[in-house]
């Protein structure tokens, strides 16, 4: 690992500027960021430290929407009783993520920011070609093995998946990300990678994220989020769906659904044909299955990693029946 020079921001002015120079990177919680230093992948010349920064931890929820600030502790996200009980699915997506103590450190701002797990793109030494590392150079992922790769929103330069739970659950609930000087929803911050894998997100140099928020519903109230892995625990998503559903008052037909899914794709990804298929229909089995399968439209397989357009339907399905009381 490089040396580095370490800066302590006391507000959100001063880590905006510094974080404007080349050369620097925002820490938070570090529990990503050092990983990838130590890996060679990003190896800042200065840190700033915004941990310190006070005000930036409130979890509030109202009737409306809640928020959360960017240096709100994942743990603290998950087991906030509010988020619990008007967000189940946002609450489960944290608290089956990592492990507690990673939890405990890593915060909401960071978890979003989160880079991929594509084991050629952190591996410098081993894989000089990685267009995501270094536009132009290639995919190792390409021909190589693909089982954790990504089957939706792939591109000829890069394959990779995003690798985050939280973030699938926010962009079912059309939560929104604060930039300070401008919000954006989360499901246009991520970027699918085209020909220009490298951008990840639409965050520009020296923006700062303060926070998120998410608009309640009934369909985020009636939540929860499912995700299938290789072992139960300390383990990324090979599929994962997060799902809310409002019945009509009959508790037959959907009113509302909201579908998103992790694991599978370059960018946590609404699944909005399922959606559409659902709406209006009484909750059956068969309404299920068929939509379920709506949910791999246009995904394409690059060798190991096609068995998740097989398994992310019956993800989809199990989460439906689940909340719709058919499981
Ligand atoms: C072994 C392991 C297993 C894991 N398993 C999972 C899992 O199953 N599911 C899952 O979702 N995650 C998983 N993670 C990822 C983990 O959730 C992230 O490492 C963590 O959320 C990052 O938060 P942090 O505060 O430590 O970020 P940091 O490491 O401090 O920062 C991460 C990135 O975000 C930037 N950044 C941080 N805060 C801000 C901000 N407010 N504004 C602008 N930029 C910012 C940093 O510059 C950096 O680029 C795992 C991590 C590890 C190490
Ligand atoms: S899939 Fe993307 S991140 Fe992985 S090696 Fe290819 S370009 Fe790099």
């Amino acid at each position: 690992m490089r040396d580095f020079s370490y800066t302590r921001a006391t507000t959100i002015e001063d880590a905006r500027q510094a974080a404007l120079q080349a050369g620097s990177a925002i820490l938070a919680g570090g529990t990503t960021l050092l990983d990838l230093a130590k890996c060679g992948v990003n190896e800042p010349d200065e840190l700033i430290d915004i941990s310190h920064i006070r005000g930036l931890d409130g979890i509030s929820v109202g009737e409306s929407e809640a928020s959360i600030g960017a240096l709100a502790k994942m743990s603290a996200v998950a087991d906030h009783p509010l988020i619990l009980k008007v967000y189940p699915a946002v609450a489960q997506s944290l608290s089956l993520a990592a492990s507690q103590q990673l939890r405990n450190m890593a915060t909401i701002g960071g978890n979003l920011l989160q880079r991929t797990r594509c084991p050629y793109f952190r591996d410098p030494a081993t894989f000089s070609a990685c267009n995501k590392r270094e536009p132009g150079s290639g995919c190792s992922a390409l021909g190589g093995v693909t089982r954790n790769h990504a089957v939706l929103g792939t591109s000829e330069s890069c394959i990779a998946t995003y690798p985050g739970d939280l973030a699938v659950a926010l962009v079912a609930f059309d939560a929104v990300v604060d930039l300070g000087s401008r919000s954006v929803p989360v499901e246009e911050f991520f970027l699918e990678p085209g020909d220009r894998p490298e951008r990840e997100t639409v965050i520009a140099p020296g923006e700062v994220i303060i926070g998120i928020s998410i608009p309640a519903s009934a369909a985020a109230r009636n939540s929860t989020y499912l995700k299938v892995r290789d072992r139960q625990s300390y383990e990324f998503a090979a599929a994962s769906v997060a799902v809310g559903l409002e019945l009509e008052a009959d508790g037959r037909i959907v009113k509302d659904v909201r579908i998103a899914l992790g694991g599978v794709a370059t960018k946590p990804w609404r699944a909005r044909a399922v959606e559409q298929a659902l709406v209006g229909k009484a909750l059956t089995e068969e309404v299920i299955l068929s939509a379920a399968r709506l949910s791999m439209e246009g995904a394409v397989a690059h060798g190991g990693n096609h068995y998740k357009i097989e398994l992310a339907p019956r993800v989809v399905a199990r989460a439906l029946r689940t909340l719709g009381g058919l499981a």
